[in-house]
């Protein structure tokens, strides 16, 4: 089965954060126990934005991707590449568009760089927008527009993870391609900020997007109590608002402190699998869910 991952924090782990192997989420032997062959791992600009040493940090992740590649794995640029892999491979995606502020030809060095999704915002407002978590009611910065229109004609998914709801909305009505939300849960299934509404799941429904549910347990569950069967819900969720088809895995590894129980770990994935087949799922949908879809949407996207 083609599995997929499409938001992991373990490049900041090993490179900025210098976390010790054993304790990291996502390792190479943790992807192939898991039988995951497509990992996005995030080049994240910090908890400071564009206050903070961006140029440094990426540069840090950026070596520590190159371990990852001396170790064994094999990067891809379209997720495309990866079917039929038996070994795990890995997608480059940025979170936190301060990456691209000095200029739009900024959107392209990354793109050479084999960058294919970026998440705009993180928690900092940047030159492109708000964070969901500043609870700002304004909407893209006319920048943050060309930067959106920049990353579409480059065939860069824009990611709408951290991104505003006024954002989202300028992206979903202002612009052609449909966006994704590589990390993030259903709102009506717990009230974190973080959360998609029902509008916009229906909105990524609508215009052919894509959404990878998170795994932490303060966006599952209003209690930050959580497990596979709790991620499982919120999958369904968006199954029943029509998201069959484009709902997937965004674990947010290695970015979340605490995990659901029996999801610790990339290794772990197969449990959401299992939580996915007793609540009715069948093999061809677990195997949409699973990866299927996203590759549908990276099909959708030029
Ligand atoms: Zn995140």
């Amino acid at each position: 089965m083609f599995i997929a991952d499409t938001h992991a924090d373990t490049l900041w782990a090993m490179g900025v954060a210098h976390r010790p192997p054993e304790e990291l989420m996502i390792t190479p032997a943790r992807l192939r126990e898991g039988g995951v062959t497509l990992q996005t791992l995030a080049l994240w600009t910090g908890p400071k934005g564009n206050r903070g040493p961006v140029g440094e940090i990426v540069a840090r992740e950026l070596a520590a991707l190159a371990e990852l590649e001396r170790a064994g794995l094999t990067r891809v640029e379209d997720p495309r590449e990866a079917l039929g892999s038996v070994e795990p491979r890995i997608l480059l995606s940025v979170e936190g568009g301060e990456v691209f502020e000095e200029g739009l030809h900024t959107v392209e060095d990354f793109r050479r760089r084999g960058v294919r999704m970026a998440a705009i915002l993180w928690n900092n407002e940047n030159a492109i927008g708000c964070s969901a978590k500043s609870g700002e009611k304004r909407g893209l910065k006319p920048y943050g527009l060309a930067v959106v229109r920049e990353m579409q004609r480059l065939g860069m998914a824009v990611d709408v993870s951290h991104l505003n709801e006024a954002g989202f909305w300028d992206i979903a009505n202002r612009t052609d391609v449909p966006p994704m939300a590589s990390h993030s849960c259903c709102r009506a299934l717990c009230g974190h900020c973080r959360n998609l509404s029902d509008e916009q799941i229906r909105a990524l429904v609508e215009g052919g997007g894509y959404i990878g549910v998170n795994f932490y347990p303060w966006f599952l569950s209003d209690d930050g109590r959580a497990d596979a069967e709790r991620v499982a819900e919120h999958i369904d969720h968006i199954c029943q608002l029509g998201g069959a088809g484009i709902v997937g895995f965004g674990s947010d590894f290695d970015g979340i402190e605490v995990t659901p129980g029996d999801l610790r770990h990339a290794g772990e994935l197969p449990n959401l699998l299992a939580a996915l087949g007793r609540r009715g799922y069948d093999e061809a949908a677990i195997a949409g869910i699973a990866g299927e879809n996203l590759l549908r949407y990276f099909s959708r996207i030029p």
